[in-house]
């Protein structure tokens, strides 16, 4: 999990930690007890505002499987007929891994209002650049299985309260020890097996019957891996906080278009910003940053333009770049070495970078060194 670049309180990310149909994300907040922070809107509804033409909507998804909202003016974008919505059967079913750009149209009002800024946060790259598999892999685990898989997941105390500080405790309760600031520094090899394990603390010597799992950065897990390949390009995160108590009409999620925000977020006390494939906002002073952001904000809200206190969470390598060739750069879990396995959001999980492709690899690498240890038994 990314740490911030400055602090007024300490927060990760700007709140939102998926949709419902996250089941991986789902069952690992029930396995650590933090379900009841997870909060949302009963129904799969997004609002959106759109600065250049001062319109605003709302997105309703139908529950069921059968996408009724697309017949429906008043739950669809404005400006789209029923028939806009098929490319994104194309977008799910697509064969070849391929730049959405050339699967669809990446221009007009289904793009701009809906399927643009979706794809955006969803994979952390300006989509008409990036995977199509990886898109497809979302809208079947999304969109196609209707609102009851598209809620909004709210984290409101900020997403390491959800999934990092419960996971900790959780582990602790059961016996595991927990080091931090332990830098791994290299690993050593003894034919098909991790046999030392070097921290900044002291040697770790493996016994016949102990697994690795390394889930370090992709930049990272290559200098401990000789021959491993990993994706080698990156997108960033810009996330905004504001410290300041929310209006009633602010809804917990804004879509904004044609603005600098992407997302709003109203917590309790804080207003939180989103912006997605952000690399040109990071030569920018952050006070200028900030102050650019709350300008947009406040006049979107409705609030004065003073700056309240804030805070910037800038991370340059946030996710892997989202395109079909880095896509084909995720290794597997498995490794040439029997008992060392991966994890992470860039592995190959299916998924773009989110907590649900690190939450899923988390599991596949639990799994993997369970066999592993039952075959050395
Ligand atoms: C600003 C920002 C906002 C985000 N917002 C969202 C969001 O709203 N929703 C969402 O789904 N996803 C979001 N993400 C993505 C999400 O945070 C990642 O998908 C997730 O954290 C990936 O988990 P991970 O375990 O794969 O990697 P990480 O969380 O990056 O964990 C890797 C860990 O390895 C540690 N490490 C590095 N080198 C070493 C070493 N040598 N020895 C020991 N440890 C080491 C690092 O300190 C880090 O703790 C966001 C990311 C960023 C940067």
């Amino acid at each position: 999990m990314p740490s911030s670049d400055s602090g007024i309180v300490h927060i990760v990310g700007a709140g939102l930690a998926g949709l419902s149909g996250n089941h991986a994300a789902l069952s690992f907040v029930k396995a650590i007890g933090s379900e009841s922070q997870l909060q949302g809107p009963a129904v799969a509804e997004f609002p959106f505002v759109d600065l250049a033409t001062r319109a605003q909507w709302t997105l309703r998804f139908s529950d069921g499987r059968i996408p009724w909202w697309v017949f429906d003016k008043d739950r669809r974008v404005p400006q789209t007929g029923a028939v806009d919505y098929l490319p994104l059967a194309r977008l799910a079913w697509t064969a070849a891994d391929r730049p959405i750009g050339l699967v669809m149209n990446c221009t007009g009002p289904i793009y701009e209002r809906f399927m643009g800024p979706f794809l955006r946060a969803a994979l952390n790259i300006a989509p008409r650049h990036g995977s199509s598999r990886l898109a497809g892999a979302l809208v079947r685990e999304t969109l196609a299985r209707g609102g009851k898989a598209c809620r909004p997941l709210l984290a409101r105390d900020g997403i390491g309260n959800v999934f990092v500080e419960p996971a900790i405790r959780t582990l602790r309760e059961r016996g595991v020890s927990i080091l931090f600031q332990d830098e791994l520094l290299g690993l050593h090899f003894a034919g098909r097996r991790i046999s030392r394990a070097e921290f900044k603390s002291g040697t770790v010597t493996l016994a016949r019957d102990d697994a690795v799992i390394l889930a370090v950065p992709p930049y990272v897990a290559e200098g401990l891996l000789p021959g491993l390949r990993t994706p080698s390009q990156f997108r960033g995160i810009v996330n905004a906080h504001f410290r300041i108590e929310t209006p009633d009409h602010l809804p917990p999620m804004l879509g904004v278009i044609n603005g600098i925000c992407e997302w709003i977020f109203a917590h309790p006390g804080r207003i939180s910003v989103t912006i997605s494939d952000a690399g040109r906002f990071f030569d920018m002073p952050r006070e200028e940053l900030a102050q650019t952001i709350w300008s947009e904000v406040a006049a979107i809200v409705g609030l004065l333009g003073i700056l309240p206190p804030w805070q910037l969470v800038r991370e340059r390598r946030a996710t892997f770049a989202a395109t079909p060739e880095q896509n084909a750069m995720r290794p597997i879990a498995e490794t040439a070495w029997s008992n060392l396995v991966l994890a992470g959001d860039w592995t190959a999980t299916g998924l773009p970078a989110t907590l649900e492709s690190a939450i899923r690899s988390g599991y596949r690498a639990a799994d993997l060194v369970g066999h592993l240890l039952r075959a050395a038994a």
